[in-house]
């Protein structure tokens, strides 16, 4: 059977980019090129594509068949390689985020999805993905409180925390606690603490939509307990005081501690934005769980996926009848987290070092040998890249103005986009002309898997 001209048009392939057909010397010869494209149906029924139909869905075979059918038509695939094109073509998974090599050196990237999560904690997610007894006890038959168990781990490792609770994301967690605590009250809030977190979302815009007010007090670089003592009235909710986690006010400055606010006789919510849950020596000024809670705090509210290592969440960690108040309120339904989240947050807690943990404590030594080698081997094949010193930092999700000693790759800077949009996509951090690929946020065993995706941009 003659396969017949397709008038099908190319699009919603994965890159969404086919290039128009070049001008042809002879109608003729397009013609025929065109005749012996294999239609839709016949490449969807190809044993290959089949399967992958069933494995990832029609419309995602379809897509990748266009694009090959779209490549054939203009000249760059021969017609009998259509099916072969169209399977190169395929994605791994159905969904269309794509797994990426963070070589930023900035370990929690959140246009990178912030930290990554540990293997223990994937296993966990794809465990929890079918039915589980997430709401059940299965001893007993009985409905059980959800999340049980990932709390108990949270109340472990904080252990001045009467009670946790898990919402959305940080954000969640201060809205929450703003809605419960203070709405049409006042939340009394240092004017150096006023801070936008990024995307244009601002905290103080976020408190007031839940119909608290605010009240400012001090300046931006100086606020002292005795502002914050002159603030405080019937009207007040609680205090507020909120971790500075992605700028720095040095100089002339001043801030009250969570001791001497507590002392006033309001509640004091501190929102520590990292999530770290004990102190961490390398991170000596990163607020953490415990020593605030120590220190007189009420409520602390933090987010799962910057220095913690885990999923996207938001924690509130206190007093359990503060703590209890807020799970029971109405809101938080609408805040709840999912099981997926509830698994990957409790295996990061009770797992193995997190990715995260292993690049903040990564060996700055070890990160320039990894460099070093990598960046001779690539040279052996012909690759114009050094092994140079790099800076790291932690990024959005905490710790400002640290910088961890690193290694990278320096490339040319045009490797940027061939990195970027490879196979397997790398995205690195221009500097000086040069493309850095710094190693902090680059597993080890992701090395080979980086090396290769040099390789292939050099070829381009
Ligand atoms: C990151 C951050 C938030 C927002 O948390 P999300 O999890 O991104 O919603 C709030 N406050 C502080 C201090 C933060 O650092």
């Amino acid at each position: 059977m003659e396969p017949r001209i397709t008038p099908e048009r190319a699009g919603g392939g994965r890159s969404g980019a086919v290039e128009p057909a070049p001008a042809r010397t002879s109608e003729s010869a397009d013609g025929d090129v065109r005749r012996r494209i294999p239609r839709t149906d016949a490449l969807l029924g190809e044993p290959r594509l089949a399967e992958a139909a069933r494995r990832l869905g029609t419309p995602v075979v379809k897509a990748a068949v266009r694009e090959a059918q779209a490549g054939a038509r203009a000249g760059r695939v021969p017609p009998d390689a259509v099916a072969d094109a169209a399977v190169a073509l395929l994605p791994d998974t159905a969904g269309g985020l794509r797994a990426v090599i963070n070589a930023t050196g900035v370990l929690l990237h959140t246009n990178l999805g912030r930290a990554p999560l540990s293997a223990a904690a994937r296993q966990a997610v794809a465990e929890a993905a079918g039915p589980t007894d997430v709401e059940l006890d299965l001893d007993t038959g009985v409905r059980a409180r959800r999340g049980r168990t990932a709390l108990r781990a949270l109340r472990e490792r904080v252990p001045s925390a009467g009670a946790a609770h898990v919402v959305n994301n940080g954000a969640a967690a201060l809205v929450l606690a703003a809605t419960v605590l203070a709405a049409g009250r006042e939340i009394v809030i240092s004017r150096g603490e006023m801070v936008e977190i990024g995307d244009g979302f601002r905290l103080p815009d976020l408190l007031v939509s839940t119909g608290a007010r605010l009240r400012e007090v001090g300046t931006t670089n100086r606020t002292t307990a005795a502002d914050y003592a002159a603030a405080i009235g019937p009207g007040t909710g609680f205090v507020l005081k909120v971790h500075p986690s992605n700028f720095r006010i040095t100089g002339f400055t001043r801030t009250a501690d969570v001791g001497e606010l507590a002392a006033l006789g309001v509640p004091v919510v501190v929102d520590i934005g990292s999530g770290l849950l004990a102190p961490h020596p390398l991170l000596p000024e990163e607020p953490d769980a415990e020593t605030q809670l120590r220190a007189g705090a009420r409520l602390v509210t933090a987010s799962g996926d910057k220095l913690l290592g885990g999923p996207q969440c938001g924690l509130l960690l206190g007093e359990e009848d503060v703590v209890r108040t807020l799970a029971r309120h109405p809101l938080a339904r609408a805040l709840r987290v999912d099981k997926l989240t509830l698994a990957a947050l409790e295996a990061t807690l009770t797992g193995p070092p997190t990715p995260t943990a292993a690049a903040l404590a990564a060996d700055p030594t070890v990160l320039r040998a990894r460099a070093h080698r990598l960046a001779a081997a690539l040279r052996a094949h012909g690759v114009d890249v050094q092994a140079v010193e790099s800076a790291a930092t932690v990024g959005g999700g905490g710790a400002p103005g640290v910088t961890l000693p690193s290694g990278a790759l320096s490339l040319p800077e045009s490797y940027a986009v061939a990195l970027r949009t490879g196979h397997v996509p790398v995205v690195g951090r221009l500097e000086a002309g040069r493309c850095l690929l710094d190693l902090r946020a680059v597993p080890p065993e992701d090395d080979e898997r980086l090396a290769e995706a040099v390789r292939a941009a050099a070829g381009r």
